[in-house]
């Protein structure tokens, strides 16, 4: 279909990531507005009236500026990714496996830098904390400059695959975009866990929805771990005693 195999890449690679926006464009409209969900809300409230509309010119804008940008750096980055094909499914899981954690290790401090740096708070991260019960495709609604910074973290992994000379494949790249945006627009969904609370250091909804509705403490997106690990983990529990 294309003349160049960095231009099918590219091109495959913005139509996956354009799909899974408008995955998160549904998802939001069925949880917002199909009456069966409002039981299963984590905060319990509903949402203002016209608020999914309210915030699409910057998720519109946010999503026109990455694929754009990804679409031209995926173009002149190809040689950074393996393309032989499909290669066995645990070094599918291995990889995907490395760039998630990457990319969630440089998420924690990114974003609690962010969060310590009043100026950064105010000016840029500020934007994404309109947001106190959020919606799935709210995970776009940023300020530019902070999604522009965020999309160093699966770059970092794939960089460091590709210097250790065990470039990521293509395969692998794509299948982490589409849990990475599906799990985006479940921890934004304000819909409570059934079942990614039973998966051994995942991160359930409740964990980023805390996050939002007292912006102090849990971090990461992905992973408990680093929350963990320097004590930044706040349970929704611990907030109940405190009001008490
Ligand atoms: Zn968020
Ligand atoms: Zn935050």
């Amino acid at each position: 279909m294309f003349e160049s195999p960095e231009l099918q890449f590219a091109a495959i690679t913005v139509l996956l990531t354009f799909s899974l926006f408008l995955f998160g464009f549904i998802h939001s409209l069925i949880v917002m507005y199909v009456p069966f969900f409002e039981n299963r809300r984590i905060q319990g409230k509903n949402y203002k009236v016209g608020l999914l509309w309210k915030r699409m010119p910057l998720i519109g804008l946010n999503a026109f500026l990455l694929l754009t940008i990804n679409f031209v750096g995926l173009y002149f980055g190809y040689d950074f990714f393996n393309h032989d094909g499909l290669p066995a499914w645990w070094i599918i899981l291995l990889q995907v496996l490395f760039i998630i954690f990457l990319d969630d290790s440089y998420f924690y401090f990114y974003h609690k830098f962010l969060h310590d740096n009043k100026w950064a708070l105010r000016n840029i991260h500020g934007v994404h904390h309109q947001a106190i019960m959020p919606f799935p495709l709210e995970y776009i609604y940023v300020h530019p400059l902070e999604w522009f910074m965020g999309t160093f973290g699966p770059f970092l992994a794939i960089f460091v695959a590709f210097a250790f000379g065990l470039p990521i494949n293509q395969w692998a790249f794509w299948l982490y975009i589409i849990i990475r945006n599906l799990h985006e627009s479940d921890i934004h969904s304000g819909i409570k866990t059934r079942f990614m609370n039973k998966i051994p250091f995942l991160a359930p909804a409740e964990h980023h929805d805390l996050h939002h509705s007292r912006p102090f403490g849990n971090y990461a997106s992905t992973f408990l771990i680093w929350d963990r690990v320097f004590a930044t983990e706040i349970k929704s529990e611990d907030v109940k005693k405190k009001k008490r």
